[in-house]
């Protein structure tokens, strides 16, 4: 894989190229491996985004398979949505580019994953959240095992339901994948979108689901995440104050809180993630999913 077939993000979060190579990069070609005379896969499943890249979130559709498939070592379950079946699934951030069969009871879709190259950035917070005083440090623990908690006890049940949708209607100034050096030390990944968000912008659930954590934490600031079922969850962070309390049901565009600055931030904003199966993807892709995918 060369630079030149990367899809490579500007600092600034947008898209600011796309080359691909042509003779390379089959754009999500499929073949049957066990039906070779059977009609073109695309029949049999459709997804978006196209290409597939990592870090990506895909959506997977189908007219006439319904019940479990396995892709990339994981269980999605095809149900019913509207006339046909989907399954939302997703590729983790550092999964290599190839060709990854979708099973499908009896039949086998190749899925083409391709490259796409995040940029890095340097970013300067407080030197408390680099190096947090050894006194919060039973804290952090602590928010970490309730995290972990909720994460690996999400519902079978789909609670989400069509488009996820913004959490608010404002510009984003860093996206998903970005490799940040904070303080010109600590190095991770940036995990989500941020959202410019005046203090107190209102910030609503992305999609339907039951509202798991609503509390201030160490990092994250004020903390909302949303269990939508399947393993798929919505993560809010540096809020400034909570409108929903943890335990309550929610539908898809209601008010959860009031954007704030709290946690390790530069200043306010509104931090948006979206976890699946114990992996972050790409905020922006699964919000357009439904907008591009359904062709
Ligand atoms: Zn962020």
């Amino acid at each position: 894989m060369t630079r030149r077939q990367a899809l490579v993000l500007s600092l600034g979060g947008s898209v600011a190229a796309q080359v691909s190579d042509p003779a390379r990069a089959p754009q999500g070609k499929t073949r049957s491996q066990r039906r070779p005379t059977a009609p073109p896969q695309d029949s049999l499943v459709r997804w978006s985004p196209r290409p597939v890249f990592n870090g990506a979130p895909v959506l997977f559709e189908s007219k006439s398979f319904s019940g479990l498939a396995t892709w990339l070592g994981k269980k999605i379950e095809f149900r019913p949505d509207g006339d046909a079946f989907s399954a939302l699934a997703g590729v983790n951030l550092n999964r290599a580019p190839g060709r990854y069969p979708l099973a499908l009871g009896d039949e086998t879709v190749d899925i083409t994953v391709i490259r796409r190259v995040y940029a890095s950035s340097t970013i300067t917070v407080p030197q408390k959240f680099v190096e947090p005083p050894k006194e919060v440090q039973a804290q952090i623990d602590e928010e970490v095992a309730i995290k972990q908690n909720v994460f690996n006890s999400s519902g079978p049940n789909r609670l989400w339901h069509g488009p996820f949708v913004a959490p608010a209607n404002n510009p984003c100034t860093s996206s998903f994948g970005l490799r940040r050096i904070y303080n010109g030390r600590t190095q991770n990944v940036h995990q989500g979108l941020d959202y410019t968000a005046a203090l107190g912008t209102q910030v609503t659930a992305a999609n339907s689901g039951r509202v798991e954590i609503a509390r201030d934490m160490y990092f994250e600031g004020g903390f909302i995440v949303i269990d939508h079922g399947e393993s798929i969850f919505t993560l809010y962070m540096h809020l400034s104050e909570f409108l929903v309390r943890e335990g309550v049901g929610i539908d898809k565009g209601d008010p959860i809180a009031k954007s704030g600055s709290s946690g390790r931030v530069t200043g306010p904003h509104l931090h948006f993630a979206v976890r699946w199966q114990g992996d972050y993807l790409e905020p922006s892709t699964l919000l357009g999913l439904w907008r591009s995918g359904r062709a």
